[in-house]
C-alpha cells in the first residue's frame, strides 16, 4: 500500500508558487492537497531560519526583499504575518570606494567627483549614452549603456554582470538590467514599488501558516521523480520544478545559474553597515555579501556577533539547484520546444520560476499563482471546465 494519501491535487515544490495554490485550493475549494518538496523545508528559495549561533534570521538562499504594487498580493501575505516598513538600500564597492546602488544622483556625484544638479546629471548621461538609443537596445549591454552611458556601465555593471552570468552581456536579455531603476534624484531605494517590507515574524512563519490546513499534507525530502510511481492518482498535478528535468532533458538542458553561499560569523555587532554590499570589481570572486541583521533593525539582536553570507555565482550542473534562468536566445528556443511538450500533458500544469523558466520575483510568482488558480484550477474543479493546455505555462 502506498504511504501517500489520496489527494485531488499534487503540488510538486513548496515555494511561493506551489504553496499559494495549495493554500487557495484547500481553503477556498476544500480540495485535498499533497505537497512534495525534495528539500528539508518549505518556502523554496524564500526560506529563512533562525541561526543557532547568533539568533539572527537568515535567508538561506540570499536576502529576499519583498516589494510589489499589487494590493491583492500584499493583502494575501499580510494575512499570514504583519510586515515591517523595511526599505531596501544597497551599496556597491568599486576600486576601494563605496557608492549607492541603484545608480542615482548620489552615485553620479560620487563617481564623477563633483556636485551635479539633476539637470546637469541628465545632460551628462545623455551625452555619455548617445552611442545607443534605448529603443534600439536589444541586449543587456546595449540597454545598460543606453540608460547610464559607458563609464558607469563599465564601473558598476560590466564586472558584476560578468561574475553573475558568465555570459557575454550582449547575449543576455535586456530586461535583466531593466530591473534596476536609474534615478536623477538622491532617492537611493532599491525598489520603486508601492508596497515594501519584510515579514515581522519571519518568512518561515508565512510558509508554516500557508500549509496549516487539515486538507494539506506536506512531504519534505521527497523528490517527485523518486516517488511518482507510488502516488495515488490525483485529478491534477502542479509541477513547479525545472521544466527540462520533468522531460528528462530529452531535448537538451536549459542553462541556469546556481549560487554558492559562504557563511561566516564575525566577532562584531556590525560587519558592513548595510544588509547587502555588492562587489563591482571583477577580481573579487563573489558578487555580494549579505549581513542579515540589517534586514530587521527593529529586532533586539545581540551585538557580540553577526552573520554574513558571501554569494558566488556559477553555471548549474544537473545536480545543482537551478536559481536563475540565463535565457539566451538558444535557451528561449529550447524552452519553446519544452513548452510544446508541456501542452500535451493532460493533467499536469507547470508554473513558478523553474517550471516557467522565468526570472520571477516573489510577488510575481504569487501573482501568477493567483491567476492560474482563478482562471484554470477553480473552474476545472468547480465547473469541470477543461484545462486550457495552450496556456499551460
Ligand atoms: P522556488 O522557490 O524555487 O520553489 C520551487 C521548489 O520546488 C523548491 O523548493 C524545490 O526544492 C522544489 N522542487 C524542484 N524540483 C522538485 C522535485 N523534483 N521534487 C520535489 N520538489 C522539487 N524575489 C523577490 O521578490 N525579492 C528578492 O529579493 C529575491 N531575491 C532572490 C535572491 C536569490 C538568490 C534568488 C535565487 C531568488 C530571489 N528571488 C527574489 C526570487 C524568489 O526566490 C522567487 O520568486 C520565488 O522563490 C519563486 O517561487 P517558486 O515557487 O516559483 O520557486
Ligand atoms: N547588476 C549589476 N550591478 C549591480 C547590481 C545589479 O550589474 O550592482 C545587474 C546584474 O546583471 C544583475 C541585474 O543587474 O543580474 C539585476 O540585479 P538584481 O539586483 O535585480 O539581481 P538579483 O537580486 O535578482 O540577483
Amino acid at each position: 500500500m502506498s504511504s501517500f494519501p489520496q489527494s485531488d491535487i499534487i503540488v510538486v515544490g513548496a515555494g511561493f508558487y506551489g504553496l499559494t495554490i495549495a493554500h487557495l485550493a484547500a481553503k477556498r475549494l476544500g480540495l485535498r492537497v499533497l505537497v512534495l518538496d525534495r528539500r528539508d523545508h518549505t518556502g523554496g528559495n524564500a526560506h529563512s531560519y533562525t541561526d543557532a549561533d547568533t539568533g539572527i534570521e537568515v535567508h538561506q538562499y540570499g536576502s529576499h526583499l519583498f516589494h510589489c504594487n499589487s494590493g491583492d498580493v500584499w493583502d494575501f501575505l499580510n494575512g499570514f504575518t504583519p510586515f515591517t516598513d523595511y526599505r531596501h538600500h544597497v551599496q556597491t564597492r568599486y576600486k576601494g570606494r563605496i557608492y549607492p546602488m541603484p545608480i542615482n544622483l548620489g552615485t553620479i556625484c560620487d563617481f564623477f567627483g563633483r556636485a551635479f544638479t539633476p539637470d546637469e546629471a541628465r545632460a551628462l548621461i545623455a551625452e555619455q549614452s548617445a552611442e545607443i538609443k534605448t529603443v534600439d537596445a536589444t541586449n543587456l549591454e546595449e540597454k545598460a549603456i543606453s540608460l547610464i552611458g559607458r563609464p558607469l556601465y563599465e564601473a558598476f555593471i560590466r564586472g558584476y554582470t560578468a561574475k553573475q552570468w558568465q555570459t557575454d552581456p550582449r547575449a543576455l536579455p535586456a530586461d535583466i538590467i531593466t530591473r534596476l531603476p536609474v534615478r536623477f534624484t538622491f532617492d537611493a531605494r532599491y525598489f520603486n514599488d508601492r508596497y515594501e517590507g519584510l515579514p515581522s515574524e519571519g518568512y518561515y512563519t508565512i510558509f508554516k501558516r500557508m500549509v496549516d490546513h487539515p486538507n494539506i499534507e506536506v512531504r519534505l525530502k521527497t523528490d517527485y521523480f523518486a516517488v511518482r510511481d507510488q502516488l495515488p492518482p490525483a485529478k491534477l498535478t502542479l509541477y513547479t520544478g525545472a521544466i527540462d528535468r520533468y522531460f528528462d532533458y530529452r531535448l537538451g538542458a536549459l542553462s541556469w545559474r546556481t549560487l554558492d553561499f559562504e557563511r561566516a560569523v564575525m566577532p562584531t555587532g556590525d560587519y558592513q553597515g548595510c544588509s547587502v554590499m555588492n562587489e563591482a570589481d571583477e577580481n573579487i570572486p563573489y558578487t555580494r555579501t549579505h549581513e542579515y541583521r540589517h534586514l530587521h533593525p527593529e529586532r533586539d539582536y545581540q551585538r557580540e556577533r553577526t552573520i554574513i553570507f558571501r554569494e558566488y555565482s556559477r553555471f548549474a550542473g544537473r545536480e545543482d539547484e537551478p536559481y536563475y534562468p540565463v535565457n539566451t536566445s538558444a535557451d528561449k528556443t529550447l524552452f519553446g520546444a519544452y513548452r510544446a511538450l508541456a501542452m500535451q500533458e493532460k493533467t499536469v500544469l507547470f508554473g513558478g520560476r523553474l517550471g516557467s523558466y522565468k526570472y520571477l520575483d516573489m510577488h510575481q510568482a504569487i501573482g501568477a499563482a493567483f491567476k492560474r488558480f482563478e482562471q484554470q484550477i477553480a473552474p476545472y474543479f468547480t465547473n469541470h471546465v477543461p484545462l486550457d493546455l495552450a496556456d499551460n505555462i
